[in-house]
């Protein structure tokens, strides 16, 4: 008999004043929309740098979220990001992964329903040094293009 977690997702940075509207049109709830305030955040001197999505362009997580470059997908290399915008999310699932039983949801494009990866909601018990990973996600760069962002569409 199957166990059943509750979602629970750590509340997200204060979004800057202002950010919201980057992403509100396409943010469909309200775990997608928290994540908004990450486009308007590029380094000093540089453009942004966003992912988006590979099949319609939809933007879908800001370079910034990046926390780990070293993650596999199920189409191979994956970045493991703090938040994303324009997402949605599927079903929660218990899923076997490499480092023991996680408690995911596949993660999908809002704008076009693609698959671009998941999200975790419950890392392995007895495992703290996993933890940091609960409400993070990962998305396949298989899925993702990167688009500049000129200096000025970030104010
Ligand atoms: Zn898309």
């Amino acid at each position: 008999m199957g166990r059943v977690f509750l979602q629970r997702l750590p509340a997200p940075a204060p979004p800057a004043p202002g950010a919201a509207a980057a992403a509100s049109s396409a943010a469909s709830t309200p775990e997608a929309a928290a994540g908004a305030d990450a486009l308007d955040a590029p380094g000093p001197g540089h453009a942004g740098v966003v992912f988006s999505c590979v099949t319609c362009g939809a933007h879908l997580s800001p370079r910034a979220a990046v926390v780990s470059k070293n993650f596999h997908g199920r189409t191979g290399p994956a970045f493991l990001l703090s938040h994303a915008i324009n997402v949605a999310h599927g079903a929660a699932e218990q899923r076997d992964l490499m480092s023991g039983r996680h408690v995911v949801r596949d993660t999908f494009c809002a704008c076009c329903c693609a698959l671009v990866g998941w999200s975790y909601l419950k890392t392995p018990e007895g495992r703290p040094e996993l933890a940091y990973k609960v409400g993070t996600l990962v998305l396949e760069q298989a899925r993702l293009q990167r688009e500049l962002l000129p200096p000025r569409a970030v104010h």
